[in-house]
């Protein structure tokens, strides 16, 4: 792969991980995740930039974030169920 500084035409580019947070979901039922992805850095004018590998990053900060939210939700479910003593009986919860 040979990728070139869009700044100034180096190709002493690295890499550097930045903390990133983004936005899961639409609406009200959007959350806001702290996900680390790497970044394409320019070492000779600090020019900063996504490329692809930023993206699919970003796209599985997000699926596992939906991941744990599905099972976390899964296990609530089954626990709501789960205590069925009588319409009165709810876990206790401060
Ligand atoms: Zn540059």
């Amino acid at each position: 792969m040979f990728l070139r500084c869009a700044a100034c035409g180096s190709r002493n580019l690295t890499e550097r991980d930045v903390d990133e947070t983004l936005t899961v979901g639409e609406g009200s039922a959007a959350e806001r995740i702290r996900a680390a992805v790497p970044i394409r850095h320019c070492s000779d004018c600090g020019e900063e930039w996504a490329d692809r590998k930023t993206e699919a990053a970003r796209r599985d900060a997000v699926e596992r974030h939906l991941a744990e939210r599905r099972a976390r939700e899964k296990r609530e479910r089954k626990d709501a169920a789960g205590a069925g003593a009588g319409p009165f009986h709810r876990p206790s919860r401060s």
